[in-house]
């Protein structure tokens, strides 16, 4: 579903992806781990083309994104056709990012009935099964500093739901949460992988990377630096780097 060759990015004169190459399949948990500043937040955003890659290919679903290709000419796609391949991902940050002054449901329906144009009342429904489905049917009316962090993640996993997104990007949706909250986001996201969902996930829950995931890149300084198998990489880790990142974090 989601393809990257030879992806380059740089801020000035500092680059901060180095040509990543990478597949992520349909239906696939695809877990992102590196140290800080090794590039993998900036990798999400070049999928939703937040920001612009410097070299190489990505494409989701087929479509290369950002761009259009004629010939072997490549022609940046204009906001809104950019807009229209963004609906189909859906994001979820360290910080719940929700609209402060909407409640949990005004926050899952804002989207689809502003970008989509759906009916509020059809919006409504969808969006109390979303809220059920991620555990916060009863929180409907609260607004977010109503609501612990946990939960605000929860609202915004179901938020990105209400797009029905055919990839889902997490970046460290649980780094920001007190640990007891961690345990209900991970179900959520959890039941999500079940469900089917196509998701690349940057965390540092190595339990779910190994439970969860059906493959696991470890990335530092801008490349891939190992892949595989979640419980083979992290188990039997291969690279001195690797090893001394999860002796760090596990
Ligand atoms: P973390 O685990 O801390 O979230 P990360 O792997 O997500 O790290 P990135 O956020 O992708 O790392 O950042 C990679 C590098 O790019 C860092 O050195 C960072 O300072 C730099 N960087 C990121 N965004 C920008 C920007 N908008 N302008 C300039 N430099 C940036
Ligand atoms: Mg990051």
């Amino acid at each position: 579903l989601v393809r990257a060759e030879g992806v380059r990015k740089s801020y000035g004169l500092v680059e901060v992806l180095k040509g990543i190459d990478l597949e992520v399949r349909k239906g696939e948990v695809f877990c992102l781990v590196g140290p800080s500043g090794s590039g993998k937040s900036t990798f999400l955003r070049c999928i939703n083309h937040l920001e612009k890659i410097n070299a190489g290919r990505l494409w989701v679903d087929g479509e290369l994104v950002g761009y259009r290709q004629k010939g072997d000419k490549l022609y940046e796609l204009k906001d809104k056709e950019v807009a229209l391949q963004r609906r189909d991902i859906g994001m979820v940050f360290q910080r719940f990012n929700l609209f402060p002054h909407m409640t949990a449901l005004e926050n899952v329906i804002e989207a689809p009935v502003q970008v989509k144009g759906q009916a509020k009342a059809a919006a409504k429904e969808r969006g109390m099964q979303l809220l059920e489905r991620v555990g916060l049917a009863d929180k409907a009316k609260n607004y977010p500093s109503q609501l612990s962090g946990g939960q605000q993640q929860r609202v915004a996993i179901a938020r990105a739901l209400a797009m029905e997104p055919k990839l889902m990007l997490f970046d460290e949706p649980t780094s920001a949460l007190d640990p007891e909250l961690v345990g209900d986001v991970l179900d959520v996201m959890r039941q999500l992988a079940q469900d089917g969902m196509t998701m690349i996930v940057v965390t540092h829950e190595m339990g779910f990377a190994r439970e969860v995931g059906d493959a696991l890149v470890f990335m530092d300084g801008g490349v891939v630096v190992e892949s595989g198998h979640p419980r083979e990489v992290l188990t039997n880790p291969q690279h001195e780097r690797t090893r001394a990142f999860l002796s760090r974090v596990l």
